[in-house]
């Protein structure tokens, strides 16, 4: 089964989306994960990117699609995919829409935004992130819920969509995500 998982930055959805991969199988692709190796072996898309990614805005639509749909693909036939962090705009979902591999499942990981805001710049004392800043991290918010969050909207009219209330442990926000992939998986039978 496919599944995009889909949240504001500091929602957890990376930590999420590493469990759920753990517990059914299917592939993991965080396309965040994906640009920062591509910055750090210094490869052309990396440099072309990194001036967006530390600065909290989107790399353009069209990279991002030719980046993830070939990995999406094969991810679908060997049994699934995780999408993590895409699709982040209109134009990204309708590709994913579109394709051969469209997703089965989006999740969004819903926490109120003064629990973001505590939750990522305590990360960035950990993984020294250079987009965790508070005025990064306030960009990325709006970014989310300018450009994002009609993406989630697009994929409720689809009956695509299931929200888990993530301002909880993150054990609990895991059994809550697995239960919707097996509900579906269910309904899919
Ligand atoms: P993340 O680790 O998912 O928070 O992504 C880190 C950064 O990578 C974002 O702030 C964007 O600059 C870039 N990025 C990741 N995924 C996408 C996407 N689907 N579309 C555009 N930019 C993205």
């Amino acid at each position: 089964m496919n599944v995009a998982l889909m949240g504001p930055p500091g929602s957890g959805k990376g930590t999420q989306a590493t469990r759920l991969a753990a517990a059914t199988g299917y592939e993991h692709l965080s396309t965040g994960a994906m640009l920062r190796s591509e910055i750090e072996m210094g490869t052309d898309l990396g440099g072309n990117v990194a001036g967006l990614v530390s600065a909290g805005a989107l790399v353009p639509d069209d990279l991002i699609i030719e980046l993830v749909g070939p990995r999406a693909l094969v991810a679908s036939e060997r049994g699934g995919y995780i999408l993590d962090g895409y699709p982040r705009s209109i134009q990204q979902a309708e590709a994913v829409l579109a394709s051969p591999a469209p997703p089965d499942l989006v999740i969004a990981i819903e926490v109120p935004d003064s629990v973001l805001i505590g939750r990522i710049l305590a990360r960035a004392a950990i993984e020294g992130r250079a987009d965790d800043t508070p005025e990064i991290v306030a960009l990325r918010l709006r970014v989310f819920e300018e450009t994002t969050r009609p993406v989630l909207e697009l994929f409720a009219t689809r009956g695509l969509l299931q929200t888990v209330d993530a301002d909880s442990a993150p054990d609990l926000v895991a059994a809550a995500i697995l239960d919707a992939v097996h509900r579906r998986l269910r309904a899919q039978d």
